[in-house]
């Protein structure tokens, strides 16, 4: 059954020549002297291909690298690289998290299943949070050792990218995703045929022909199934082409891909999950898919399903309607008809499955409760959310007992924590990289970096983000689309003096990102204060068809240039993952103000705290419990529970001018006599050091591992 993959080599030196494997292994992007290797080769090129290492050496001039060749300081970190690639690969059975911890676990494959994954900018296959978590679970994943394989699509037009036009519409542009320049590697047969996985769609005379590429993220393989193949109807090759674009129509068929077309893909591929885990409804059809192997090989359905259900784990991930699928009748009868059969089922009991209490429709995310015995949410206060919302799913059961817990989400530090800030970690926390990242007392040496050096780090990140500012603008503005205008929206006036406030977020009604503002007099007050102002930078993309979000995007692109708010107001275009790590480690404060209870978890605040940036929340989501942990490491706002609608914004906006005006301006702007603001430095630390472990992707896995993986891979009920 043997395959292989085919890669885009380039030709090069055979002493360095092991840079084509590193450029297909994303582990590069969280390793840091891999990164600069490529860097350093040609820095100029290394921005102009926005940091996509395959591309890289596709266009590096070949002088460089015989020059790289001959450069023995080259060489020796090269090879020093190589070994802690080599070693990362191969040391599965050894030291890792998982041997040392549950050795029960090694050896049992785990099958991960997402609609989206948030790796790296240059591979655009994510839209926001639900993508980036699910990235950076892959990536602890394989830091840890937990043997995992991981499914998706590969949206050949990806996400949108945005523009922003002169009268502050958000225009929609699609990030085309060309294989070849990309860390993707097609999947072929032994015989060096492509290698296809075949889905029924039933407006296809014959079965869709789906193409398979392979990801490396570490130790952990993500596979990604591609409907643009020769010989499937026109139609069909765009059928995973955008990712959320379309219809409700076209989301069945992309889930029919990924859910059915994914199953099979790993019984084409021999592997042999032990557990499955499926992140969000997006994936449920893979447990319809496996009900039906075990039918088709005479088990009865009841059976089949208890047993589906006893080896999978589900996570829900949102309260806000739009997050769930539901389809029509008229869909679901297309599309399942002829599936009933196989499975010994009636139209009524497979309609049973995705039915939710009266509502209409078929809804993934019941079904996924029904086949999945290991649920979760997301944060505390989501699981107790999502039970209230799912309780009725479960015969007897209340609000207060519903079989569905909580781990509260958490993120890749090694992704996320800023190169200034993680140097600085480094020089007094010798053992930050190590097994250890999760437990509190490690972070403790925080305290130790001398405040002028600490303050230096961040003052360095935010110059980055400013540069970073800045070179947007310049190439917008260089490329002759953006007028003067545009470039003063996107923060021309920004500097590194100020205290400076981000929001960046998908710009979802519930995220109300115009909360601040609500008066805008006040806010121009605090923003222009000439002793001490303050600043805001705001980014976010809308969903294309969102005409609500981009109606705010304007209003904040368009007050950006009012005079009266001082320039102080910026708008940065195409928040995505590069960007977003300028910004949760370059701004001062992190503001987000969601309508409670509706952020589930929320996850770029505890990349911010990591950089000891302190985050400014109403208290919903993972910040009820990062507040909690101890109130001197940011700010927390009491949602108006007694008011609704404006009037609730109206009290909250002023509960957050309060809060800037007596608590952040004054303490951010007392300084010692070299210029140190070591009060405010406290708080800082304090964000580190309390949400930094507690809110890592490292203690997410622990968890998911202690309270459901182990269960679901013992196959409990
Ligand atoms: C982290 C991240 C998100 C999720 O942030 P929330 O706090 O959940 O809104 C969205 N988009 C990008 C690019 C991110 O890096």
């Amino acid at each position: 059954m043997g395959f292989k993959v085919r890669t885009n080599r380039v030709n090069m030196p055979k002493r360095i020549d092991r840079l084509n494997e590193l450029s297909y292994n994303l582990w590069w992007t969280w390793h840091l002297p891999a990164r600069y290797l490529f860097k350093e080769l040609d820095p100029v090129l290394w921005e102009t291909v926005k940091q996509n290492p395959v591309l890289f050496l596709h266009r590096i001039e070949p002088e460089r690298l015989v020059k790289a060749v001959a450069d023995p300081a080259f060489l020796s970190r090269y090879d020093e690289v190589m070994r802690t690639f080599d070693a990362m690969l191969h040391s599965q059975e050894a030291d890792t998290w998982l041997a040392l911890n549950h050795p029960e676990l090694v050896g049992k494959n785990l099958a991960y299943f997402s609609a989206e994954f948030g790796l790296h900018p240059a591979l655009p296959i994510y839209s926001g949070g639900l993508g980036v978590l699910a990235g950076d679970h892959i990536k602890e994943a394989s830091d840890m050792g937990i043997p995992l394989t991981a499914v998706s699509l590969l949206y050949r037009q990806g996400y949108l990218q945005q523009r922003i036009d002169s009268t502050g519409w958000q225009q929609d542009v699609p990030a085309i995703l060309e294989p070849d320049s990309e860390p993707v590697q097609q999947v072929m047969n032994a015989d060096g045929s492509p290698l296809y996985v075949e889905v029924d769609l039933h407006d296809v005379a014959n079965a869709l022909r789906l193409a398979v590429w392979q990801v490396k993220v570490g130790r952990v393989s993500l596979y990604l199934l591609d409907s643009d193949v020769e010989g499937n109807p026109d139609w069909t090759r765009q059928l995973a082409s955008r990712l959320y674009g379309g219809d409700t129509w076209h989301r069945l068929r992309q889930e029919i891909v990924l859910g059915i077309g994914g199953v099979r893909l790993l019984r084409k591929l021999g592997i042999e999950p032990t557990y499955w885990h499926a992140n969000e409804g997006h994936a449920a059809l893979s447990m319809i898919e496996r009900v039906r192997e075990y039918v088709v090989d005479g088990m009865d359905v009841e059976a089949a399903m208890a047993k589906v259900a006893a080896h999978t784990v589900f996570t829900t991930h949102t309260p806000v309607p739009a997050g769930h699928d539901i389809f029509t009748e008229e869909q679901i009868d297309k599309y399942f008809h002829s599936y009933w059969p196989d499975l010994k089922m009636t139209r009524e009991e497979f309609y049973a499955l995705g039915q939710h209490g009266d509502k209409p429709g078929f809804n993934f995310t019941a079904l996924s409760m029904r086949l999945a015995d290991h649920r979760n949410g997301v944060s505390e206060k989501h699981g107790e959310v999502s039970r209230e919302m799912w309780y009725d799913i479960f015969p007897n059961a209340t609000p207060e007992d519903a079989p569905i817990k909580h781990i509260t989400n958490g993120v890749h530090l090694r992704t996320w924590i800023g190169k200034h800030m993680r140097q600085a970690y480094a020089r007094y926390q010798p053992q930050y990289w190590q097994q250890q990242q999760e437990k509190e007392h490690v972070w403790d040496t925080i305290l130790n970096i001398p405040d002028n050096e600490f303050w230096a780090a961040h003052m360095a990140a935010k110059q980055s983000l400013i540069t970073a500012m800045d070179e947007r603008s310049r190439a917008r503005y260089v490329g002759g689309d953006f007028d003067a205008w545009q470039v003063l929206s996107s923060g021309a006036f920004q500097t590194p003096k100020v205290l400076t406030l981000g929001f960046a977020r998908r710009f979802a009604t519930y995220k109300r990102a115009t909360l601040l503002f609500r008066d805008p007099d006040r806010l121009q007050r605090i923003l222009t204060n000439p002793e001490f102002p303050v600043q805001l930078v705001f980014a976010g993309k809308a969903h294309p068809a969102d005409d609500g979000g981009k109606q705010l995007i304007r209003e904040i692109y368009m007050t950006a240039r009012d005079p009266k708010f001082g320039g102080r107001i910026a708008f940065v275009e195409d928040y995505e993952m590069g960007i977003a790590r300028n910004l949760v480690s370059g701004v001062d404060v992190w503001v987000n103000n969601p309508r409670y209870p509706l952020e589930a978890s929320g996850t770029s605040g505890m990349k911010a705290a990591a950089n000891g940036v302190p985050n400014f929340s109403i208290l919903d989501g993972w910040w009820i419990e990062g507040f909690q942990a101890n109130p001197r490491n940011g700010w927390g706002i009491e949602p108006a529970l007694d008011l609704e609608g404006a009037d609730q914004d109206e009290a909250e906006a002023n509960a957050m001018y309060d809060v800037l005006e007596h608590g952040i301006v004054p303490l951010y702007y007392q300084r010692d006599a070299e210029g140190v603001p070591t009060e405010w430095i406290k708080v800082m630390k304090e964000a580190i050091r309390t949400c930094a472990p507690k809110f890592s992707a490292r203690r997410m896995l622990i968890d998911y591992v202690e309270q459901l993986y182990t269960a679901a891979a013992r196959g409990e009920q």
